[in-house]
């Protein structure tokens, strides 16, 4: 047996694959723990994929991804926050994790601390941890699931580096509103921290879903396709930022990922071509219908954006044993102790079909009932 690295032993197996090995168990569930949507790639996506197999495109391409990509995620971004970046300011990454994966290399030291917003994405402090650095949580829960200005300020010292925020975020589904987020870059700004923005979610905005780069320029964006046209398995993303940062998650791309796939990134040229209203009509129908079925018997917060619903496990129970009880009657959903440093609540993904959100509801139901 190989002596594995000391860095490898400071992560542990995401909680939500110990889920989906529970749910190996489950003969048919009703399955509302799996974080994609549940809607095909568009057409005009897959045509362009096949197309770009069989022009040849398989290669390697750039490490900063092909420039037809990168001038029309440039273009897109200008017109969503109104910063232009330059060609040098964007790269394009294996999905968002890809991105994540890159920016923290570059950015994070031993012992360098990174403030996250607490309820979080199970990646961020797994990869903080494995760079070395040491997550900060900064509790959201008394405050709607946002974090504070104030709040935020009060954790810096010397050692804090970077903060990372998400916006529409999982697990919660709230978004950040435009005086929040100024808050937020000014605290930043007076304390020279870098913020990492993760906007995979912008594609499900149920409200007015503003981007920290209009108001941090320096901000270092994420974006994906991933979620917004269903490309989860093609792995695409990209990162938008300072140069010098962008430089050297450049670096670290050419020696890790090489370049994100060739294939999804041609095929993401097709993107403009979607017309994605139909999908955010839909989504935002089942957040309805979820959110008030279960309203009269759990203590949520109505998702802004995203495709989670996040709620207070009922009767005392945590999060974890309310999942126990669910999976006994055969309905999988994730424990809010897999996203966050407290256990009393649970995530439910909502893109699966309206029969199967209502048995979801009524197992829930049931189980407020004790
Ligand atoms: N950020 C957040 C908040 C996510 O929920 C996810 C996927 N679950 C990712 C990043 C990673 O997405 P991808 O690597 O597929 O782009």
């Amino acid at each position: 047996m190989a002596k594995l690295s000391s860095r490898v032993g400071r992560i542990d197996a995401s909680g939500i694959r110990k889920v989906f090995d529970l749910a190996k168990s489950l003969k048919d569930p009703i399955n509302l723990s799996i974080g994609q949507p549940d809607f095909a790639v568009p057409g005009e996506v897959k045509q362009a994929a096949i197309a770009a197999i069989n022009a040849g495109k398989n290669t390697y391409t750039q490490t900063q991804g092909i420039p037809e990509l990168r001038d029309l995620l440039l273009v897109d971004e200008a017109a969503y926050h109104g910063r232009r970046y330059g060609t040098e300011e964007i790269l394009i990454t294996s999905g968002v994790s890809g991105g994540l994966f890159l920016a923290l290399c570059a950015l994070v030291d031993d012992g360098d601390e990174v403030i996250i917003p607490d309820p979080y994405f199970v990646m961020y402090k797994h990869l903080v941890r494995l760079f070395g650095g040491v997550p900060v949580y900064l509790d959201t829960y008394d405050t709607g699931f946002a974090p504070a200005a104030d709040r935020l300020e009060n954790l810096i010292t010397p050692r804090t580096k970077l903060l990372l925020l998400n916006s529409p975020a999982n697990p919660t589904g709230r978004i950040l509103a435009r005086d929040h987020l100024r808050a937020l870059a000014a605290v930043s700004a007076k304390h020279g921290l870098a913020v990492i923005s993760d906007e995979i979610y912008r594609g499900f905005a149920y409200v007015d879903c503003p981007s920290m780069a209009e108001f941090l320029p320096d901000a270092l964006v994420l974006g994906g396709h991933s979620k917004t046209y269903a490309m989860t398995g093609w792995r695409l993303g990209y990162a938008c930022g300072p140069k010098d940062l962008i430089q050297a998650m450049t670096k670290v791309q050419q020696y890790s990922f090489v370049c994100a796939p060739s294939i999804a990134q041609y095929a993401a040229l097709a993107c403009p071509q979607v017309d994605l209203k139909p999908n955010l009509d839909a989504y935002r129908a089942k957040r309805d219908l979820i959110a008030g079925l279960l309203a009269p018997a759990y203590e949520l917060a109505p998702p802004d954006g995203a495709f989670y619903l996040w709620a207070k496990a009922p009767r005392g129970l945590s999060g974890d044993e309310l999942v126990t009880q669910a999976i006994a009657r055969n309905l999988l959903i994730i424990p809010g102790s897999v996203f966050s440093e407290r256990a009393s609540h649970f995530r439910i993904c909502y893109t699966v079909p309206d029969d199967k959100l209502r048995a979801g509801a009524e197992v829930l139901l049931a189980l407020a009932k004790g």
